[in-house]
């Protein structure tokens, strides 16, 4: 009997693409042919996030254009905008012939044999590892920021144990992975339901493990203690980088927001880091036309990060979720404003994206390539997370190498090989 195809399509975040990556897994162990974009389907997994309306509404067009040009195939609907709204998306999209909330994604392998006439007990490969392999290892946050629904829909935070963490670099670590993302959906709760653990312990225990670069997806300000600063500061695998979300320059809209740093505190952590990382760059998320934000608030925000050097910034337009404190704040912004700054806060992030990556014109960087582009460049990312082309062998596709950037293109670095490592 033919295995069922399943195509699994991710919006939104690294923690949605980890969920992705195991349903995938359990799919695949079931029997499940798991296939990727383009090919045709029997079943479809859209995996959706509901940060922003404009999330919601992604998922909506991606999902009307699966039913269009599959009419005969099986669509299930998960996520986080399937856990905030699941009775919305079913009446909203007819076309779906199933919703699954976050709390019950890892069921979605049994719910997906069950539906096909698949024999359970077949066996395919599970999908190979990526070289740059993300690992879920905590979810949920309880912080509260006034305008996230995330809160909501992931519930209180949970970890994976340490063991258990460990015994899954190793694994990926044999599938042959060279940099691993360690994602939360608030990394720095890592390890607080379990007892006495955290974060900072986490990475002093994967110094065990032979995986070449570690890399955080994201750490919260408020997460970012003295430990684990100490602990990144002579790692030997961790890379050169943080995420830091900021969302705002300003103390008062970060009080709005909840955050619970002001800015000052947020250029302090940025002085630290880059006292014991000399060479890190930070990277962060910026909320623009949250309600109330004036042009002189927004303006201060533009100046911030480009004072803290970010090199490179996220950029959210605000958008109300339902339920949520921020939702019902006075002030909100027109759409149009939103929109205004919005153009203004990216042409920013551009500027600083290309006044970072022109820093690193000319000194030697370290480079994992994962891909070969048709104009056969291969392409990558450095240790401190910017994209780098360079002419080289495909042999070097899953490897790190040292190379040197001759040139600065739109924010990304074009270089010349010199030796694999
Ligand atoms: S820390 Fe704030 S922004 Fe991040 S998930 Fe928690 S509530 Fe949302």
């Amino acid at each position: 009997m033919t295995p069922p195809a399943v195509s699994i399509l991710t919006l939104g975040c690294k923690v949605n693409q980890c969920d992705a990556d195991e349903m995938a897994s359990a799919l695949a162990a079931r029997g499940c042919r798991v296939i990727g974009r383009g090919q045709p389907a029997d079943i479809y997994i859209v995996n959706t996030c509901t940060v922003t309306a404009t999330a919601d509404a992604k998922a909506r067009k991606l999902i009307r254009k699966l039913r269009r040009e599959h009419p005969e195939a099986h669509l299930i609907v998960t996520g986080c905008w399937a856990q905030r709204d699941a009775e919305g998306v079913a009446a909203a999209l007819p076309e779906v012939n199933l919703v699954v909330p976050n709390t019950r994604k890892r069921e979605i392998a049994a719910i997906v044999v069950n539906l096909s006439p698949a024999d359970s007990g077949l066996s395919s490969p599970a999908p190979r590892a990526r070289t740059r392999a993300f690992l879920k290892i905590q979810d949920g946050c309880d912080h509260r920021c006034t305008y996230c629904i995330v809160p909501h829909v992931r519930g209180r935070p949970t970890s994976t144990s340490m063991p258990e963490v460990i015994r899954r670099v190793e694994e990926l670590v044999e599938a042959k992975a060279k940099e691993l993302v360690l994602c939360g959906i608030r990394l720095g709760a890592y390890g607080r339901d379990l007892g006495d653990t955290s974060l900072a312990q986490l990475l002093r225990a994967l110094r065990g493990t032979p995986i070449p670069r570690i890399r955080l997806s994201s750490i919260e300000p408020m997460d970012a203690g003295e430990d684990l600063l100490v602990e990144i500061a002579d790692h030997p695998s961790f890379c050169h980088h943080l995420h830091l979300p900021l969302q705002s320059g300003d103390d008062e809209l970060l009080a709005a927001m909840g955050r619970g740093y002001t800015a000052a505190d947020f250029a302090a952590l940025v002085g630290r880091v880059r006292r014991v990382l000399p060479d890190a760059t930070i990277t962060t998320d910026i909320v623009v036309g949250f309600p109330g934000e004036t042009e002189e608030q927004f303006k201060r925000s533009a100046d911030f990060i480009g004072r803290i050097g970010a090199s490179r910034v996220h950029v959210f337009p605000y958008s109300p979720r339902p339920g949520t404190p921020a939702a019902r704040l006075p002030g909100q912004v027109s759409s149009r404003v939103r929109r205004e700054r919005t153009e203004c806060m990216l042409a920013v992030a551009r500027h600083l994206a290309r006044a970072a990556a022109r820093t690193w014109v000319g000194r030697t960087v370290s480079v994992l390539f994962e891909e070969r582009e048709a104009d056969g460049h291969l392409t990558g990312l450095t240790e401190q997370y910017m994209r780098l082309y360079c002419r080289a062998p495909a042999s070097l596709v899953g490897q790190i190498a040292e190379v040197t950037p001759t040139q600065e293109i739109d924010g990304a670095l074009l270089a010349e090989p010199q030796s694999p490592s």
